[in-house]
């Protein structure tokens, strides 16, 4: 999608500090960290919400998710602790529309996240 900020990082259009990447999937540390790990795991399709996730996507989700292990386990979060996010929708917080799990570690995270 033309006016997709993810979009665009995946076409290299904007820079980002890419950390993985294959056919389906791109990895990226946020712009903004919120904690000494601050990792997003991207699909290459562009899925604007996790409501728009369709039968045909489930091998895409389940690979978007072991990517983000590997990513834990590669920065040495994994066995200490670590947490997915992914935002849907405004009162949730999500502020780019294109499908993205945060990966976050390396401090003591807190419940209810707020
Ligand atoms: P959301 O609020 O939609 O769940 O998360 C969007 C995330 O994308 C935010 O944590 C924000 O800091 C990050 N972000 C927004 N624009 C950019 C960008 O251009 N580059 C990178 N690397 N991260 C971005
Ligand atoms: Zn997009």
């Amino acid at each position: 999608m033309s006016d997709c900020i993810f979009c665009k990082i995946i076409d290299k259009k904007i820079p980002a500090r890419i950390i993985y990447e294959d056919e389906h999937v791109l990895a990226f540390e946020d712009v903004n960290p919120q904690a000494p790990v601050h990792t997003l795991v991207i699909p290459r399709k562009h899925i604007p919400t996790l409501l728009d996730i369709k039968e045909e996507d489930n091998n895409l989700i389940g690979h978007l998710v072991k990517v983000a292990n590997k990513i834990a386990n590669d920065k040495g979060i994994a066995k200490r602790g670590f947490r997915i996010v992914a935002n849907c929708n405004p009162e949730s917080g999500q502020t780019v529309y294109h499908i993205h799990l945060h990966i976050l570690g390396g401090r003591q995270m807190h419940w209810p996240p707020g």
